[in-house]
């Protein structure tokens, strides 16, 4: 998993004298069950090679080469897909593994080309996840069923244990008076902390781990704009470890985005109902996304529906055709209908919701609908 704060420095790379080569690979066993990537990869370089100045490709060949050489002798490590920045110029080498597929590019240009995986971060949602206690906070971020610890703020001034006789009743007092005040202090600064990777990441939903008191007391502490990213509390130790952490928040973040497709999927069904700028059903969904009009597309994950493309504009129908109406070119079958809206709705700005959870009530009704912009 890829965090933003991760990714500034690459972002900060002005272009100067040196070129930079970028490498998005997919990777996934499963659609590559015979390593079919090496071959998708010396296609892109022979690509590049043909299409860049005999001078740039000759200062980042010593790039393509490392790539190439990382790739077939680590395939181990590889999840479903692949990020590499390099440029031996100026000393960089940066390797990323994502669980999450991405479009095959191989850029060669004078900053690292970063974009593509900044819309991956915002494309699935991710959760931030606190596990505090009285002189400990740490943060992690949940995507895609993975966890990675972010941040760990530490306010060691909290004296943990009462010390035992000599103290007369006034003393006692105090001493609780003084831990208090520390332990305030340390919320406070978790909750700066807090509220800069919320900035920083923009993430905007919390789930809350610790003690019942600790969480309580902190939740007290905040403001009201973040209070209302907090979805959900759990009981945990503050030693425990990232993949316990996942086990127990996995539960919340389902029920939290279970509610959320709900409450899309009502207002998506209500508005289509009164025909208030929403279509449900394949039909009018593609003529609403070829007529550029798609604000959310909202598709059931598993739609299983085959029609026809055309070659040529790329136009869809779920009915037999032969010709396109449009630009008369050749009309291909194809299996994933889906991902051909999904793609086009990309292409066109729009959001795409994928209905893991609540996917009968879209089933009912075609399986794919969309919120209009107008
Ligand atoms: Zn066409």
């Amino acid at each position: 998993m890829v965090s933003r704060e991760e990714l500034r420095e690459l972002e900060e790379i002005t272009a100067g004298e040196h070129y930079y080569v970028s490498l998005y690979l997919n990777v996934d066993p499963i659609t590559n069950p015979k390593g079919e990537y090496i071959t998708h990869l010396k296609n892109l370089i022979k690509e590049a090679e043909e299409n860049t100045p005999k001078e740039i490709y000759k200062s980042i060949k010593g790039d393509i080469e490392r790539i190439e050489s990382y790739i077939v002798t680590n395939k181990r490590e590889f999840k479903r897909a692949l990020v590499i920045f390099s440029s031996g110029m100026t000393g960089l080498w940066r390797i990323y593994h994502l669980s999450v597929p991405v479009k095959n590019q191989l850029v060669i240009d004078m900053t690292p080309c970063i974009e593509p995986l900044l819309d991956l971060i915002d494309n699935y949602p991710r959760y931030l996840v606190l596990i505090i206690d009285k002189e400990h906070g740490r943060v992690f971020i949940v995507q895609q069923s993975e966890i990675m610890e972010y941040a760990m703020v530490h306010t060691p001034d909290v004296p943990g244990k009462h010390k035992k006789g000599g103290w007369f009743a006034l003393a006692e007092k105090n001493y609780q008076r003084h831990i208090d005040y520390h332990v305030g202090i340390h919320l406070k600064e978790v909750e700066k902390t807090l509220e800069d990777l919320l900035h920083n990441e923009r993430i905007d939903i919390i789930f809350v781990g610790g003690h019942e008191e600790a969480r309580t007391r902190f939740l007290q502490i905040l403001p009201q704009h973040i209070r209302e990213k907090v979805k959900g509390e759990f009981n945990a130790e503050i030693l425990i470890r990232p993949d316990d952490v996942l086990q127990k928040v996995s539960p919340l973040i389902q029920e939290y985005e279970r509610q959320k497709e709900r409450g899309l999927l009502e207002r998506l069904i209500t508005k289509a109902l009164k025909g208030d700028a929403a279509v449900l059903g394949v039909d009018d969904t593609i003529t609403a996304l070829w007529e550029g009009k798609v604000h959310i597309l909202v598709i059931d994950r598993d739609l299983a529906m085959s029609g026809f493309r055309c070659k040529g504009c790329g136009f869809l129908t779920v009915n037999h055709m032969d010709i396109c109406p449009y630009c008369a070119n050749n009309m291909e079958e194809v299996e994933h209908i889906g991902d051909y809206m999904s793609q086009k709705a990309l292409e066109q700005g729009a959001t795409v919701e994928v209905i893991a959870y609540e996917k009968d009530l879209l089933r009912e009704r075609g399986g794919v609908g969309a919120i209009l912009r107008y």
